[in-house]
């Protein structure tokens, strides 16, 4: 394509250099079901080892059908560059491990994906990576944590089951005072928040979710913005300005731009230090899925989007709910936070909570007719948890009330079936609710 097209509804089909296979000519993109890729000659071979050049060497560290996918996801997040990888919490890890070694620490939220917090407190501090929970209410929290050793800040941009929006551009400010980069998990709210025109300069998705959209294939994606100097304050990013013993002695901050033309550092060392020793490589066989899904994600985020609003509506009139909670839905700083960075549809998640409590969380769920029971979001179909007696049931009332989650809490992911369906399911079930014990549910 010549002409540069900014809309999100045109990358997720065109985004990238994908036009057709060079050799085939087809449309569709190939999966490329290869391990290795033949070299011309000892010399581009050598070329390729030292990133001299750059081009196909082994599939777990690239391959042509993540390639397409990594273009597509960069341009939708208006970064320069973009690396997948096996699952969303992958994502996640390769985040932190590309910029925090032992000894060092990061600056987290603590409204995050509950997986998100099982790597940072139990895993990553096993590593020697301190994770220091800011709560995201008030940004300058993250300031008051800042020492030293800290390396980024870590948001989610609408988490849940609180469903405020992260103050990204106040977060990121502060961040840039002290050359800290803010990473943005975006994997709730694609297409709807581009975090990076908000400072973020760092983007990841479990693209399992929203982008693919269809609950078929599990994958992450980590962009990197461009936008930040990494070399700025070399003693605030030593793995980006120290030699890399791993790789010949190259120094990440300064190389990757000479190489290149493109300060995407970050990128770069994910994929060719993290990918090539810990090998978690996205599948293309899950690429190709999840380019299936993308190519309508635009379009799929409206809707849902839509119909979350009008399911919004509707619970708040209902005699059996007593809150309901939604991005827009809380006191004004925050509905205010919601409007300034949601665009185009306030999320597609809703929380509720119950008038009957524990037993009712209960009895919705299980008269729920056309919604699916289970843990994960961003499908098509329309989803419901209950967290009180599934996900979060091993804490006390206590952490409950820490997390966010009542006894009544339920979580909808509202899908794309008709508006009435799905408004009358909740509303045969939410009747339910609060009549009898669980075995007069017919
Ligand atoms: N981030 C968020 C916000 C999530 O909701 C999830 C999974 O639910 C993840 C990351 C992890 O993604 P995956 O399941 O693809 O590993």
């Amino acid at each position: 394509m010549t002409k540069k097209r900014n809309n999100p509804e045109t990358i997720a089909i065109h985004g990238g250099d994908y036009r057709s296979d060079p050799t085939t000519n087809a449309v569709a993109v190939p999966i490329y079901r290869t391990t290795s890729y033949q070299f011309h000659s000892t010399e581009h071979a050598a070329n390729l080892f030292a990133l001299k050049e750059f081009g196909n060497i082994y599939t777990r560290i690239m391959n042509p059908t993540n390639d397409v996918l990594e273009k597509r996801v960069a341009a939708l997040e208006g970064g320069l560059s973009c690396l997948t990888v096996s699952s969303g919490q992958t994502a996640s890890t390769f985040s932190i491990l590309n910029v925090a070694q032992a000894g060092d620490n990061i600056i987290s939220s603590t409204d995050l994906y509950g997986g998100t917090v099982s790597l940072f407190t139990h895993t990553l501090s096993k590593l020697g990576i301190e994770i220091r929970y800011a709560d995201p209410a008030n940004p300058q929290n993250f300031e008051k944590m800042i020492d030293d050793k800290t390396r980024a800040f870590y948001g989610e941009t609408l988490p849940n089951p609180y469903l405020r929006v992260f103050p990204i551009q106040e977060v990121s400010d502060i961040g840039r005072k002290y050359n800290i980069p803010l990473i943005m998990d975006n994997t709730a709210s694609p297409v709807i928040c581009k975090p990076i025109e908000y400072g973020a300069a760092i983007v990841i998705h479990s693209l399992t979710k929203y982008i693919g959209g269809h609950g078929t294939a599990v994958a992450g994606s980590i962009v990197d913005s461009g936008n930040f100097d990494w070399t700025a304050d070399p003693k605030r990013q030593p793995l980006f300005n120290e030699p890399d013993a791993s790789y010949g002695g190259v120094i990440w901050g300064k190389a990757v731009p000479e190489l290149t033309g493109a300060n995407v550092p970050f990128a770069v060392r994910a994929r060719v230090c993290l990918l090539r020793d810990l090998g978690s490589a996205l599948s293309p066989d899950n690429a190709f899925a999840i380019i299936q899904g993308l190519e309508t994600v635009a379009l799929r985020m409206k809707q849902h989007c839509n119909n979350a609003e009008k399911v919004v509506n509707f619970l708040k009139k209902h005699k059996e709910i007593t809150k309901v909670i939604y991005s827009t839905e809380h006191d004004k700083h925050l509905a205010d936070r919601a409007k300034k960075y949601l665009k185009n549809g306030n999320g597609p998640m809703v929380g509720i909570e119950l008038k009957g409590g524990i037993e009712a969380g209960k009895r919705f769920i299980e008269s729920l007719k056309m919604f699916y029971h289970v843990a994960n979001i961003g499908d098509v179909r329309s989803l419901a948890i209950h967290p009180a007696s599934t996900t979060h049931s091993q804490l006390n009332d206590e952490e409950l009330a820490a997390s966010g989650v009542t006894q009544s809490y339920v979580r909808l992911c509202i899908g794309l079936e008709h508006i009435d369906d799905i408004i009358e399911d909740l509303d045969q079930a939410l009747n339910k609710s609060s009549k009898g014990n669980l075995k007069a549910v017919s």
